[in-house]
């Protein structure tokens, strides 16, 4: 089968007057086409799907409109889920292929799409018809699923201001646009800054750092024109680096610049300082307009835990119990530092290196020569073997061609049932580089849905991570975090792309508390540590 096969155009896939074939955020019919899209299909993709949605909007509140899920929750889901989708793909290229041109087409779109989707979260009218809904015989009749999520919508209208008036309206709206635009303000910083710091050292200075990480900081000092080395704050450099390097100032230097990224210690233009205080002062104030004591009782609100004194509770708890043992493993590490590593006085920079070294010591165990075993085709494989087991299904690779992936690394993967009826589609980007957000992590670029009209959407989910690239052409080699990392993610992934609901609000991650959201990914990490599981990815 190709990868076109499932990908019928939903029967509302091209609304008349769209322009599908020049703006690929507007092209809603199969794969999304992140390699098509450029800056300026931007703003045009997101005014036109703001439009759209508050037509939608008009038509679901107008006092003719009876309060059904079928003429309020369905049409207004089709709009709002288009304009969801085009705006995700617009957000995850700029955290995965970040330039200029598309930050800045981005952060002009940002305060338009913050203004709809607070508006819409507070609209009066749609409150009322989803009142309506809830308190009437209809509501008796949905399914406990549909239920729910009615109820989730109400208490999501209480959370997005729409029992406020007046000033007290106009102020939450101020604060929903001003945050959004601090929160991206801040990653910016953060990649920024990241990015700017870069530590020159010539080969006396590098002594203990694995050869291909050695490697690619030569490639970087070449392409800059320089001898020697050159070592970033990007996770394959850095952790690396601070693991085996035996030059204590090499690993100091990094260490503080890693530690102090985006902040008061660097460039002023990229401290996140200002940032993070006026977003916890637009929280709290945020929480009290709501009638909340503060932003964590309102954070609480759709979680789990009940109250903030709960959440301290287990905390300080967890604490109080690890206490003890991360105490003697510090003074364990402290001796063993002092006695074989010449270093009597253990510095923050001193403490990955001296853990690195004691487990060589002590259990002859060394990251650097587990990753030989852990290449990443390996470990694919042996991930998709145990996931296939364990959930009677097929993962092979899927033809990324046809929905356009935004660099050459990306591979596209479809999940099959034992018919060989697709389920879902992932993609994975897992190698670190310029102008991508580090860290790791998963996203949905598409949720299952049995639309209205039946036809079934399947789920596509994005799994980003920022592990080291391949070099001189071999494989990507992973280290045992890696390997859980991935799995960790691939964990979310599978809750997105294995749900068996057909109600867009309530599919895979959606509706999920999100204190309940790392299970699924948690559970896939403890696998990292099976035996068995091991020998499959190796
Ligand atoms: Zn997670």
């Amino acid at each position: 089968m190709s990868a076109q096969d499932h990908a019928q155009p939903a029967p509302d896939a091209v609304l008349p007057g769209q322009t599908v074939k020049h703006n690929p955020l507007l092209d809603f019919s199969g794969l999304p086409d992140y390699a098509q899209v450029r800056p300026e299909h931007v703003q045009p993709a997101i005014s036109q799907l703001i439009a759209e949605a508050r037509q939608a909007l008009a038509q679901a509140t107008d006092p003719s409109t009876p309060a059904r899920w079928e003429t309020v929750v369905d049409p207004l889901s089709v709009a709002t889920e288009r304009l969801s989708r085009a705006w995700g793909m617009a957000s995850h290229l700029n955290a995965v292929a970040d330039t200029p041109a598309l930050r800045e087409a981005f952060n002009a779109a940002l305060p338009e799409i913050t203004e709809f989707w607070t508006e819409l979260g507070a609209d009066a009218r749609l409150y009322a018809q989803y009142k309506r809904l809830h308190a009437s015989l209809a509501f008796t009749a949905l399914s406990p699923t549909r239920q729910r999520i009615i109820e989730h919508a109400l208490r999501d209208f209480r959370l997005g201001g729409a029992e406020l008036q007046g000033a007290d309206r106009q102020r939450y709206a101020q604060i929903q646009e001003r945050s959004a635009a601090l929160a991206q303000r801040f990653s910016e910083n953060l990649l920024d800054a990241t990015n700017a710091f870069t530590l020159h050292a010539q080969a006396d200075a590098v002594t203990g750092i694995p050869d291909d990480v050695l490697h690619t900081a030569q490639d970087e000092a070449a392409k800059a024109g320089k001898p020697g080395f050159l070592f970033t704050l990007h996770q394959p450099c850095y952790f690396p680096v601070m693991q085996y390097a035996q030059g204590r100032a090499l690993r100091e230097r990094m260490y503080r610049a890693y530690v102090s990224r985006a902040s008061e210690l660097g460039d002023p233009a990229l401290d996140n300082s200002p940032v993070m205080a006026e977003l916890l002062q637009l929280r709290d104030e945020e929480a009290r307009l709501l009638g909340f004591a503060n932003f964590a009782e309102l954070s609480l609100e759709p979680k789990m835990a009940d109250s903030p004194e709960a959440v301290e509770k287990f905390l300080l708890d967890l604490a109080r119990r690890a206490r003890p043992y991360a105490e003697r493993d510090l003074r364990d590490l402290r001796s063993f530092a002092a006695e074989h590593l010449g270093l009597p006085e253990l510095a923050a920079w001193d403490i990955a290196y001296a853990s690195e070294r004691l487990r060589e010591a002590r259990y002859a165990y060394s990251e650097q020569e587990v990753r030989q075993y852990f290449t990443e085709p390996q470990v694919l494989a042996g991930l998709f073997d145990l996931v296939q087991t364990l959930f009677g299904i097929r993962i092979r690779e899927d033809d990324a061609s046809s929905g356009g992936a935004w660099h050459p690394e990306v591979a596209l993967w479809r999940v099959e049932n034992q018919q060989g009826e697709l389920i879902g589609q992932f993609y994975t980007d897992l190698h670190a580089r310029p102008g991508k957000r580090s860290g790791a992590w998963m996203d949905d670029a598409r949720a299952r849905w049995l639309r209205p009209g039946r036809h079934l959407q399947t789920p596509i989910a994005l799994l980003t991570c920022n592990f080291a690239a391949p070099v001189d052409g071999k494989p990507a080699l992973l280290t045992h975090d890696d390997v859980q990392t991935l799995f960790h993610e691939f964990g979310h992934g599978l809750h997105h792309l294995l749900t068996q609901v057909d109600d867009l609000s309530a599919s895979g991650i959606s509706g999920v508390e999100w204190d309940a959201v790392e299970l699924p990914s948690q559970f896939m990490e403890n696998f990292c540590w099976e035996w068995d599981v091991l020998q499959r990815l190796t």
